[in-house]
């Protein structure tokens, strides 16, 4: 009966960066089913995953008591059991948990300096909760060795974006394909991995709208495309390129708006006559006629749209990709206009808050650079704090490498997994098996909390108040529908004591004070209150106290110093590992639309699970013939970090040369084999394109 419920409760959706509002109803303290609400990411749609995904939140293996490291535990390593935790941990109460804690982090800064200490946040936590954890760590230990999963999925489109229209934010919330006439898609997945954006993507066709996609696998949304381009794996910037020397070839390209609004367009010009789509289309993989059909029809729209995902991102490239693109848009006028724009599908629901909160190794809160004196100083007053380090912090892997090498000894990590979505995750668990402290806030037994010395039970998102920010830059209120199981509590609650335990004088009662605090020196905030979220969900910025924001940004010029956006032409970089007779094919890795990022939510949810219930990888048929495999049977896939077995599965829309695995199962964990070489400006690895070797197993 769906009219028997208790309670209900208006939230956000947990899963993916669409944003997606959700109203929940409780019965005798559980969630008993999910409905979609007219949010304005999605006016009433869910996904599979938001429809039905919620009931991990009650699942048996919830954290619900601190947990201790015994002092006879078995050697670290990914050995605990999640149904019995008592082989290597005894249960703790808060008082002890939190006087461990705070001793021991005080005793690591006492004895090693603060510099022996990092942090990992989370993007599943709410603003208020990134906020708090990047001020922990740079109050408390005075550097900026913070980073979260941003480093892992958008880091270098954020880098290429606020290189060049300064601000690592979408220009045009996703919605605004409705006033558009043309669009790509490119690297991205949406049907699997933003289903409810990719709704809207499908409408635009409906009414239409030409739709570009590109993506070296033939993604679901090529069925509705009026152009697919499945490019060698890794060859954007020269497909990219092509396009744009075809818009410069032809006088596409809109003259007015690049004098008024742009810098160094000659340079792009000169750049671009190297990239003939003739010289182009071996190294791309595509055919000279298409990629002029694709820069015509892109040009000659009126109002064009540009998505992309991690498929442009996970490069060591993956700066130079996102430059491409936004010079794209810039050359054709298409920033700052109804229909027109720049949007990284983010990934994570709160993965653009908690960038914008600043769990980032170079940036304040509003990417804010931490080696500027003044801004330093603008925080330091609020907290009340002495200065803090002028260099940029260590990222996500940096961390890792300097824990292996014995320099980092303690880390606290929120809600992230990174002994699972580590590149080389083996590498990175042997370098958390060496800690001489690690800390884990979570809500379940995640493979990192295999290797903690103190467990701390967190709280689920259907657990929490604050504010996350969806890929839109709306700002939306999350409410707890139910309390956390035993004596699990809020995230920022724990920060908070936490904090306190180190010898930090945080004083927060209330989370709303959290926010009120992040006001000050996030202008991005402007005009948004607290009241207001009560009832409203806000598109920063918002420039009026009534102003429910902006849509659309950047119509009057750049946040450049000279108002300008910027042209920076990009060169074509091979992947750091090409294909060879021991390793002959390529490698790829992403989520499905089943599970979520490392499963640690998803796969103890009893639809999704059913639904995607084992490990597996897919291959062309023809692939599968030639080794001798049926579907449904294990393959080896072996690279140079390491091998795993899994089951194969046939898919035509995948090159003969490639392989996909998704990166959720931990049987049979994709990062294992990804190659941790990183993009020289956003530090992100390139979990696009590992060689491999593929066997029957
Ligand atoms: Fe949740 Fe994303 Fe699905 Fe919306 S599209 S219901 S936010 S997973």
């Amino acid at each position: 009966d769906l009219n028997d419920f208790d309670s209900e409760t208006e939230s956000v959706c947990p899963f993916c960066g669409v944003g997606c509002k959700v109203s929940l109803k409780v019965k005798d303290g559980k969630v008993k089913y999910v409905e979609g609400i007219n949010g304005p990411a999605n006016e009433g749609r869910l996904c599979v995953k938001g429809r039905f995904g919620f009931d991990y939140i009650h699942h048996p293996h919830r954290l619900t008591t601190p947990m201790i490291r015994r002092d006879d535990a078995p050697e670290k390593g990914l050995n605990v059991d999640p149904s019995d935790l008592s082989t290597h941990f005894r249960e703790a109460t808060w008082e002890e948990a939190m006087a461990l804690a705070g001793d021991r982090l005080s005793q690591l800064r006492d004895t090693h300096g603060g510099r022996s200490v990092a942090g990992f946040g989370s993007a599943k936590c709410t603003n208020e909760e990134a906020y708090l954890f990047q001020k922990f760590i740079r109050q408390g230990f005075k550097h900026n060795n913070v980073d979260h999963c941003t480093r892992l999925c958008h880091a270098s489109s954020v880098s290429a974006l606020i290189e060049n229209v300064g601000s690592g934010a979408v220009t045009a919330t996703f919605n605004e394909i409705e006033n558009a006439d043309v669009a790509i898609v490119i690297g991205s997945n949406p049907i699997e991995n933003h289903p409810v954006a990719a709704t809207y993507f499908k409408q635009f066709t409906k009414r239409g709208g030409k739709l570009i996609v590109m993506d070296p696998r033939g993604v679901g949304l090529r069925r509705f495309a009026t152009e697919m381009v499945q490019f060698r794996p890794g060859a954007d910037v020269s497909m990219l390129n092509a396009i744009m020397h075809v818009i410069v070839e032809e006088e596409l390209y809109d003259q007015a708006y690049i004098e008024k609004f742009t810098e160094n367009w000659e340079a792009e010009k000169a750049h671009l006559k190297g990239f003939s789509p003739e010289a182009m289309s071996e190294i791309c993989g595509i055919d000279p006629d298409q990629l002029r059909r694709v820069a015509r029809t892109f040009a000659n729209g009126k109002a064009g749209l540009i998505f992309w995902g991690m498929g442009v991102s996970q490069h060591i490239h993956g700066t130079d990709n996102s430059r491409c693109l936004i010079s794209l848009a810039l050359m054709t006028g298409n920033v700052g206009k109804p229909g027109a724009g720049l949007h990284p599908l983010r990934g994570q629901n709160n993965v653009q808050g908690a960038s914008d909160a600043g769990l980032i190794p170079m940036f304040l809160p509003d990417y804010q650079s931490v080696t500027d004196d003044g801004i330093r100083k603008a925080f330091t007053d609020v907290w009340d704090s002495d200065d803090f380090s002028n260099e940029k912090g260590l990222t996500v892997t940096e961390i890792v490498d300097q824990v292996y090498a014995g320099n980092i000894k303690g880390m606290y990590i929120q809600g992230e997994n990174p002994a699972m979505s580590d590149p080389d995750v083996d590498h990175a668990r042997d370098a958390f098996a060496k800690l001489d402290l690690m800390i884990v806030q979570d809500i379940f037994l995640t493979e990192t909390a295999n290797f903690a010395d103190i467990i701390l039970p967190a709280s689920a998102l259907y657990e929490k108040n604050g504010t996350v920010s969806n890929t839109n830059r709306q700002v939306q209120r999350v409410r707890p529908a139910v309390t956390p199981p035993g004596d699990a509590r809020e995230d920022w609650k724990i920060t908070v004591e936490l904090a306190q335990r180190i010898g930090l004088d945080w004083a927060y009662e209330d989370v709303s004070q959290v926010f009120d605090e992040m006001k000050i020196n996030m202008k991005s905030l402007n005009n948004i209150t607290w009241d207001r979220l009560k009832t409203e969900t806000i598109t920063y910025p918002s420039l009026t106290p009534t102003d429910p924001g902006q849509a659309i940004v950047f119509g009057d010029g750049f946040p450049r110093e000279d108002g300008r956006a910027r042209f920076t032409p990009a060169s074509v970089i091979p992947p750091d590992e090409v294909p060879d007779a021991e390793y002959p094919m390529i490698m790829t890795t992403g989520r499905q639309l089943e599970h979520w990022h490392t499963g640690s939510m998803t796969r103890r949810s009893l639809v999704l699970d059913a639904v995607e219930p084992e490990a597996n990888c897919s291959l062309h048929p023809k692939t599968l013939r030639r080794m001798g495999v049926e579907p449904g049977e294990m393959v080896r896939l072996t690279t140079r970090r390491g091998s795993i077995n899994i089951m194969a599965r046939a898919d035509r829309a995948i090159a003969e040369d490639m392989v996909f695995v998704p990166f959720a199962y931990v049987e049979a964990a994709a990062n294992i084999l990804t190659n941790s070489a990183i993009d020289p400006y956003g530090k992100i690895p390139e979990f696009k394109f590992s060689a491999v070797r593929i066997e029957k197993a």
